[in-house]
């Protein structure tokens, strides 16, 4: 088999990773929560239908990446690409509709079937919010806020730009719409395959093209501002107000479109140059008419995800672990007494590792191994005395210390 390798598009995070993807997950947790965003969980897999139908058939998402399967008791389920269905449907299940304005915080693994290259996987893992039920800009200036303080605060704010646009209410959107198919009828044969068919499905989506021949015919697109009424032009300047009032920088970009069908006006995504190809780490926007399209009522909602494994490439090495105290047992009656003040030493809150077995040699390389700060020398002389020998890693020194004294002796260290 080709076995003891993970799958395609799936990587371990060993604990150097882990660290760095716990840190992007808890300082957007605590961010989250300054602007009283909760966090909610959901289930990684739902019924197929509750993202088939939101994200839209002819979404990229739906088409081609989605990890659908039938289960044993004949279910279609399927592995949540992304997590705004999942949060709404989640609304719904709960009857939350009346208590708004809600505001959701999440973070956990996605799944979608890509071509796996630097910064996109098969398993991947997002942070995100949600605010649903509030129609004015107010909302959306706040959930960018909020992901620019949570990326300035893991030291990224430098290296990315906020891009925005918007795409109107749905009867702007439906003009523009309109105006592209009769751009791209006109030059059908100049299109990529993959964007004539677009044109059929979803011609937004051409904007987003990466095909060179499709990108040159993008430039000359008529572009989204032609075709905004008042109110949808009026809605994008008090965004943009709000945010100039915050002092949050944003280039307008007009071709920036999203991926899922439900997005209305304010669309945004903060960029950097940094990860090649890959170089979106949070997208959003607002989605007024998604909560009844999955059956509820009308209720507008805007928010964004951030991608955790390109956000953990960039930010900085996280501050280092507390240094472990290494408790090194000679003989058998040191070995039990070992376990116990083990115990009481991390009672008094320090990191304690016990090498388990070999002689004082390997136990002490071990301890060198793992970065200790100290060793605790436990042999049956010292423990006849209620003592032990403190070997400080660091400098060399080594002294004799009362059992008793031992959890402050130790914690004086700087560990
Ligand atoms: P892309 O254009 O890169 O495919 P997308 O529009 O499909 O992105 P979204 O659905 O908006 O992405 O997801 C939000 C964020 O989640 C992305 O900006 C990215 O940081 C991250 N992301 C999306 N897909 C992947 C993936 N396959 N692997 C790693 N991160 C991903
Ligand atoms: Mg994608």
């Amino acid at each position: 088999m080709p076995a003891l390798q993970p799958a395609r598009g799936t990587q371990d995070l060993l604990p150097e990773a882990a660290r760095r993807h716990r840190r992007v997950g808890e300082t957007a947790r605590e961010t989250a929560a300054l602007y009283g965003f909760a966090e909610i969980a959901t289930p990684i897999f739902e019924f197929t239908e509750v993202f088939s139908r939101p994200i839209g058939e002819h979404t990229d998402i739906v088409s081609k990446e989605m990890y659908t399967f039938t289960d044993r008791g004949g279910e279609e389920v399927t592995l949540r690409p992304e997590n705004t269905a999942g949060v709404v449907r989640a609304v719904l299940s709960n009857g939350l509709t009346q208590s708004t304005p809600l505001k959701f915080f999440y973070s956990g693994p996605m799944f979608r079937y890509e071509r796996p290259q630097k910064g996109r996987f098969r398993q991947f893992h997002q942070i995100g919010v949600e605010l649903l039920g509030v129609a004015t800009p107010q909302a959306d200036i706040e959930v960018i806020a909020l992901g620019n303080r949570i990326l300035q605060a893991l030291g990224i704010g430098e290296r990315v730009v906020l891009e925005l646009n918007t795409l109107g209410d749905p009867e702007s959107r439906a003009a523009y719409r309109a105006a592209l198919v009769g751009f791209f009828s006109a030059r059908r044969s100049e299109l990529s395959e993959d964007s004539r068919r677009r044109l059929e499905t979803n011609p937004l989506r051409i904007l987003d093209s990466k095909d060179p021949g499709d990108m040159r015919l993008n430039a000359d697109a008529p572009t989204f501002d032609d075709y905004l009424n008042d109110a949808s032009r009026d809605f994008f300047a008090r965004v943009a107000s709000g945010l100039d009032r915050l002092g949050i920088a944003y280039r307008r970009n007009p071709r920036l479109v999203r991926g899922l069908d439900y997005y209305t006006h304010s669309v945004f995504e903060f960029v950097t140059t940094d990860l090649g190809a890959q170089g979106t780490v949070l997208a959003g926007g607002r989605y007024d008419g998604l909560v009844e399209l999955m059956g509820g009522p009308s209720m507008a909602g805007v928010g964004w995800a951030a991608g955790i494994e390109r956000l953990a490439l960039l930010i900085a090495e996280p501050p280092p672990t507390p240094r472990a105290i290494a408790l090194v047992p000679i003989g058998e009656a040191a070995e039990a007494r070992a376990l116990t003040l083990a115990e009481q030493l991390r009672d008094a809150g320090l990191v304690v590792d016990l090498g388990y077995s070999g002689n004082l040699a390997r136990r002490m390389r071990r301890a060198n191994r793992i970065g200790a700060r100290a060793a605790v020398l436990l042999g049956d002389d010292e423990l006849a005395r209620g003592a032990a020998t403190l070997r400080d890693l660091d400098s060399g020194a080594q002294s004799e210390v009362a059992l008793g004294a031992l959890a402050a002796h130790l914690t004086t260290l700087g560990l």
